[in-house]
């Protein structure tokens, strides 16, 4: 008999569309794979050879559970040439990808019975991570067409129990980049209420329009005592499989990290983190500059091709790598008896039918969601993205032949 907190969690939804597109391609299927939450391509060969040198090196120890400390004393320095405040290397741990940083802020702050505001759509990860820490998620949904929440929304969820606010900017999945005004407006009811504030950036090299990403200590820097600011290398550096995440906070959470990761998985891969460590030491940025063009550029040529969709507003895609589509209307035209019912069924579809896949907005708790990302190599993103606008405009006509 298993215990309870695995029945609470929620499975991957965005892995579980990841394995059902993997599944038809080696059932010899040509799969056009748009539900991936990576950018394919090829890391950086700074990375690589960091790496290299290590192994030659004969690199096989432990490190301190957050990480080598010169690795935290470089990503002390891109964060604050990065945000305009000033990290040191004390205010730095070093974790095994973001979930693992978001997981030691859950389990540093959290008792059982507290509450989480949590801002939906979500990557499923904040809510199922928060129910394992005992505590409980509290969603706010955040509307089409911005998917930025309404701060009177936001208020009126705390409550006496109220301990935190997952924060995801840029987000994950709609695309939305919150600027100045909701960050502050955030701050300040953080402030207000004592909540701490978990800030989840990993993709926060990927603005696409007006200004740069913008961190919520850059937006209210009297915030900068409440808030754990998590980021990794995974998607910025395209090395999602590799493991290299940081976060930065007040002190009390890094001991309570330092003692967490000891006990769990004691450091983060130590290669990896020698292979950031050069990287960051003799990179010029081109690769992130390239890496943000090609996406920039995937945007641009997907949203031409989305903008062929009836009924379906054109989606902002301000930031991360996805397109997420609001299908409320094409949904709700549906008639009564048809076999395609909801977002679920229309990603099914896509595979099954088209050889697309994607990720319903169910498994970030949006019924009326689809996302697709851009991250897929840029010639079959065009025929995905080509296939899906003639499939969501072929449902029109099935119905009215019904
Ligand atoms: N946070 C968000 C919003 C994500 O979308 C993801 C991955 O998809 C992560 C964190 C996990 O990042 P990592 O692979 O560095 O653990």
């Amino acid at each position: 008999m298993l215990a309870q907190r695995i029945s609470l969690l929620s499975g991957s939804g965005t892995a579980a569309a990841r394995e059902a597109a993997q599944e038809a391609a080696a059932a010899g299927r040509q799969i056009i794979d748009l539900a991936a939450g990576e950018v394919i391509t090829e890391p950086p060969s700074s990375v690589r050879e960091g790496a290299i040198a290590a192994i030659k090196a004969g690199t096989n120890r432990y490190t301190d559970s957050i990480g080598l400390s010169p690795l935290r004393a470089a990503v002390a320095e891109k964060l604050s040439a990065e945000t305009g405040v000033g990290w040191n290397t004390e205010d730095i741990a070093i974790t095994a990808g973001a979930k693992q940083g978001l997981l030691d802020a859950a389990l540093a702050v959290l008792d059982p019975g507290d509450e989480v505001i949590i801002i939906r759509p979500c990557w499923p990860t904040f809510p199922s991570q928060v129910v394992l820490a005992g505590a409980r998620p509290v969603f706010v949904d955040a509307c089409p067409p911005t998917y930025i929440p309404d701060i009177g929304t936001i208020r009126a969820a705390v409550a006496p129990r109220t301990k935190a606010i997952i924060v995801n900017s840029p987000n994950n999945p709609t695309g939305a980049v919150y600027d100045r005004t909701i960050l502050q407006a955030i701050g300040d009811l953080a402030i207000n209420y004592k909540l701490w504030i978990i800030s989840d950036e990993c993709y926060s090299s990927f603005v696409f329009t007006g200004s740069r990403h913008e961190s919520i200590v850059m937006a209210h820097p009297g915030v900068r005592s409440r808030t754990i600011l998590v980021n990794a290398f995974s998607k910025e550096l395209a090395i999602t499989g590799w493991r290299l995440g940081y976060f930065a906070a007040p002190r009390e959470i890094i001991s309570a990290a330092k003692k967490l990761q000891t006990h769990t998985t004691s450091n983060a891969n130590v290669i990896a983190q020698h292979a950031i460590l050069h990287h960051l030491r003799v990179a010029d940025g081109r690769f992130e500059r390239q890496l943000h063009q090609r996406l920039s550029a995937a945007r641009n040529a997907g949203l031409r091709i989305l903008a062929g969709l009836q009924g379906v507003s054109p989606p902002a895609a301000d930031g991360t790598f996805f397109f997420y589509l609001d299908l409320s209307r094409l949904v709700s035209a549906l008639p009564a008896g048809f076999p395609i019912r909801s977002t679920d069924d229309i990603a099914r579809l896509l595979l099954n039918e088209a050889g697309v896949g994607s990720v319903a907005g169910s498994t970030f708790g949006d019924v009326n969601g689809l996302r697709l990302s851009f991250g897929a190599p840029p010639d079959l993103l065009e025929s995905g993205l080509k296939r899906v606008v003639e499939t969501l405009t072929s449902l029109k006509t099935r119905t009215a032949a019904a």
